[in-house]
């Protein structure tokens, strides 16, 4: 039995009161009389954090004095949630923490709810970095995570009064932030632009990049990793001068120049200057975290022997934004370190390993070589030497140039451009994909040519989530129903465990009990909306939610339409509403702030809910529900409460999803494609307890190739299917927006004339599927046995099955990293 992280003496509660009060008292300066909620949350994070500094402290020494290589997980966005509930969980201080603030007079929810969440990524990348980090942990892996501290992460959302998103800067570092240690003394600096003189840059100008440390605990593994988020700060703050000018604006400059580079997550980039504070975002945080992985690991060493980097640390690049630091370290090495080319390469094509998130065309980034010439010019030097030697190596590989021109790095259109994939697939040692379909469509299409002559590279992770946040800590309930069957806690760290549960889905008693579980979820999350959103949700419905960034290949479109033609057909009398299963449908989901189509999709949603929701027709019967700024606070309270999930993004767009993976752990049934890691639940929970609908990625090759969105064939389907013509006319003709026929006008037009994802082509399947759904759900036993047997087959899914695959695939070339104290 591995020893939990910390404390080593386990504490009373009465202590831990003691040290909130200490805390109180000498961190906030406060009487606990005196002292707000807030106060006491951050006296209770200052204590817990005190409780994993020892297991910090070694963790570090260990992995700078161990034989072992750690993993620097390079990330522009890590989606952590709130951190209390967790540090508690994994410093084995739960109980202590609720008596504690009790004696002190205050619930510990309040506690808890005090804290705000960081919204430091945008979706499913961000949040599976986070679970990451917390595996590596928890499996003992000396690991640094690496990125950005944005002074605002994802912007925070907002509905007017027509259903429109309005974004607002979410100011999360307005309240004070107990958990990150701005580390002053341990700043580097990033130089940008300027020029070269023969291959010595001259750069034009600098920053101060600072650390801020956040302690990663392990669960039970005696370790704590470093998230190491990186701040801007100008190399001289105040031009004195031009103050005592009386230039105020002009004096502060540098300074905003520096901070901007940290200002904001994803910053629009339709511009040249919206572009180039992209690529400043992101050399600067993968250049810092070389320069800091290097003092790292040859503390005090003025010449270092680099050719053992790749023993110390490899770096995961997490999709392509971190992609700039392979030209990066080659420049340090060349550069500051004097190594010969091949040696410097070595080092580099031994160090990066490249996790594609994607299949989408667009969404792989490419630099214009204008712009990384201008802003990095060295390494725009380094990048032509990496792209001529590899069209070289090419050479002795294939005789077939078209190849060899589709591969290159630098693209040979008129305005060349970086392709910052490729550049990682060329450099990376290894290349993964995050299900096994995408990791296929990855070698077939996106990545072929590579896959073609360099096979060797190309592997599979499936994506997971930690069982501690998304299933111990979000459904204490369920948590305790599962210890209960299995007679032990130990599935929080060894999830597979929860295939002990199978036998249990043939036991009335247990599958009764666990029905009441979720029950009892759906009556907390009613209590939850009505307070945070004023929604009035009646628990006694079935909860079917949608939840994950708004995107046409998500196809939120085909779940409104659907809900869209249900109202309908019980309004025109065709569907008896007595016959319905009763069912609140909830939607979360932030649109990107330019993306048009995505944003009068939930223009359309927030419409659709307003007028079913105030309808006595369908009162009881249909409730659609949006809460706004969908975070890990809402997925975390919606998804213990869920009985049918949504996954029905169109076949071979979803890389992975890891939403459709916390809700079969939470005991939700799936209405999905075979996309993405959906594939692979269905495998494993059976295909009897996985509502399947729509085309596979061939029959979508198939339709596209028959020229679907090109030759306006969705208009067909529109024509021929009655159910589909009403809805989409009820969205043309006003109905949803007051009458006004021009509010969804590019929308319907969209779907009437291209409709690129195919909403219209699987709307009649998804409609079928939804009898099935609702005659499986009137058997209240059998829904539940199939919702049990989700969660008993869904150990798989676990992040720290995703870490030891990594460990096996692809981070395993050097000594093995040590597992657990
Ligand atoms: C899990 C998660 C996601 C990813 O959801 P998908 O359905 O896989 O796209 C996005 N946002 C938040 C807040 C999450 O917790």
């Amino acid at each position: 039995m591995a020893a939990i992280t910390a404390p080593h003496n386990p504490i009373s509660a009465t202590d831990f009161a003691n040290e909130i009060r200490t805390e109180l008292k000498y961190t906030q300066g406060v009487t606990p009389k005196e002292a707000t909620v807030d106060d006491v949350y951050v006296a209770a994070a200052t204590a817990v954090r005190k409780h994993l500094v020892d297991s910090w402290e070694t963790t570090k020494q260990d992995m700078v004095n161990g034989n072992t290589k750690a993993v620097g997980y390079l990330s522009a966005e890590f989606l952590m949630g709130r951190q209390l509930q967790n540090a508690l969980l994994n410093a084995g201080l739960t109980d202590q923490f609720d008596a504690a603030v009790k004696e002190l007079g205050y619930d510990p929810k309040d506690v808890i709810d005090a804290e705000y969440e960081p919204g430091l990524g945008n979706g499913g990348l961000g949040r599976l970095a986070a679970c990451f980090i917390d595996s590596l942990a928890s499996l003992g892996v000396p690991a640094f995570g690496y990125g950005i501290q944005y002074q605002y992460g994802i912007f925070k959302q907002k509905f007017d009064e027509d259903g429109k998103q309005i974004e607002t800067p979410d100011y999360w570092l307005l309240k004070e932030n107990p958990w990150g240690h701005t580390d002053y003394n341990r700043q580097v600096h990033v130089s940008f632009g300027g020029k070269v003189e023969g291959t010595k840059w001259v750069p034009a100008w600098s920053v101060r990049a600072i650390p801020v440390d956040y302690m990663v605990p392990g669960y039970k593994s005696g370790r704590v990793n470093t998230l190491r988020l990186w701040t801007a700060k100008a190399e001289d703050e105040l031009d004195l001068l031009t103050f005592n000018k009386s230039e105020y604006t002009k004096a502060v400059a540098n300074q905003i120049q520096a901070e901007t580079i940290t200002k904001i997550l994803y910053p629009e980039d339709s511009t040249k200057v919206g572009k180039q504070l992209r690529l400043e975002q992101q050399y600067f945080f993968v250049a810092a975290s070389i320069q800091d992985a290097i003092r790292t690991f040859y503390p005090g060493q003025d010449k270092p022997d680099l050719t053992t980097f790749p023993q110390k640390i490899c770096f995961q690049l997490n999709d392509t934004h971190p992609v700039i630091g392979i030209a990066e370290l080659m420049r340090v090495l060349l550069d500051d370190y004097g190594y010969d080319w091949d040696t410097a390469w070595d080092i580099t094509s031994h160090t990066f390993n490249y996790t594609c998130h994607t299949l989408l065309p667009e969404a792989l980034e490419q630099w214009p070589v204008s712009l990384i010439s201008e802003l990095l010019p060295r390494h725009m030097q380094i990048i032509n030497e990496i792209d001529r030697r590899f069209v070289e190596e090419l050479k002795g590989l294939t005789s077939d140039e078209e190849k060899i021109d589709r591969m290159r790095i630098i693209s040979t259109d008129k305005e060349p451009k970086v392709r910052m994939a490729y550049l990682a697939t060329a450099a990376g040692q290894h290349v993964n994909g995050v299900a096994e379909l995408h990791s296929e469509l990855l070698k077939d299409v996106t990545l072929k040519d590579f896959s073609d002559l360099f096979p060797q590279k190309f592997t599979n992770v499936t994506n997971g989530v930690t069982p501690r946040r998304f299933v111990k800590i979000a459904n204490p309930r369920m948590s305790d129903l599962i210890t209960e069957g299995l007679g032990t806690d130990a599935w929080i760290s060894d999830l597979e465990m929860l295939k002990g549960l199978v036998p249990l889905a043939d036991d009335p008693e247990f599958v009764k009990k666990f029905a009441e579980v979720k029950k009892a979820n759906k009556r907390d999350f009613a209590a939850f909306a009505k307070r945070k959103y004023g929604f009035d949700v009646d628990p006694n419905t079935m909860f079917n939610s949608m939840i994950k960034r708004l995107h046409e290949y998500k196809r939120q479109a085909l779940k409104i339409l659907s809900v869209i033609s249900t109202y309908a057909n019980i309004k025109s009398g065709k569907i008896n509403p007595d016959d319905l299963v009763p069912r609140t449908v909830f939607f979360g989901a932030k649109a990107a702030p330019g993306y048009y189509l995505a944003k009068q999709t939930i223009q359309l949603i927030n419409n659709v809910s307003r007028v079913i929701n105030n309808d006595p027709a369908v009162k009881g019967k249909l409730a659609v529900y949006f809460p706004w700024n969908y975070n890990i606070e809402l997925a975390e309270n919606l998804i213990p409460a869920t009985d049918l999930d949504e996954q029905i993004s169109q076949a071979g767009k979803e890389a992975s999803g890891t939403g459709n993976m916390k809700f079969a752990l939470n005991g939700a049934l799936t209405v999905g494609t075979l996309d993405g890691a959906n594939v692979e639940i269905r495998n494993l929970v059976g295909a009897e307890n996985f509502f399947l609908f729509g085309m596979n990625v061939d029959e979508v090759t198939d339709l596209y190739a028959k020229g679907y969105d090109t030759k306006g064939l969705s208009h067909d389907y529109y024509e021929s299917d009655p159910d589909l013509k009403q809805a989409i006319d009820l969205v043309a003709d006003g109905t949803f927006s007051d009458g006004d026929k021009d509010t969804y006008k590019d929308l319907v037009n969209d779907w009437l004339t291209k409709d690129y994802f195919m909403t219209l082509a699987d709307f009649r399947s998804y409609m079928d599927i939804q009898s099935k759904i609702e005659e499986t759900y009137r058997d209240e036993q059998k829904w539940a046995r199939m919702a049990v047997l989700n969660v008993a087959n869904s150990g798989y899914f676990s992040s720290d099955r995703s870490i030891e695959d990594y460990l096996e695939r692809v981070w395993m070339t050097g000594p093995m990293p040590a597992h657990r104290a």
